[in-house]
């Protein structure tokens, strides 16, 4: 399994929920903090996440940073298996 957006199989587009500007990606929050932290957009799947850890989907969350109101957001990219060869 691998993040599509990690390994520029995809760009990740997103519009602030704020001023519907673009939102940057400033990679992976994995490497920042601990994926099932209960904190921000993503405390809205966390209590799946504590029923069943061995069963959660496998996401990668993003940072997102909007560089017209400065105000950061997070996104989660389903993994993918890894693309079979064209
Ligand atoms: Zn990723
Ligand atoms: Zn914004």
């Amino acid at each position: 399994m691998l993040c599509p957006v990690c390994n520029g199989i995809r760009l990740l587009e997103a519009a602030c929920s704020r001023c519907l500007g673009p939102l940057v990606d400033c990679g992976p929050e994995r490497d920042l903090a601990d994926p099932y932290a209960p904190y921000g957009p993503a405390a809205a799947v966390s209590s799946e996440a504590l029923l069943g850890e061995l069963q959660v989907e496998p996401v990668c969350i993003h940072r997102l940073y909007c560089t017209v109101c400065s105000c950061s957001s997070e996104a989660e990219v389903a993994l993918v298996r890894q693309f079979p060869h064209p």
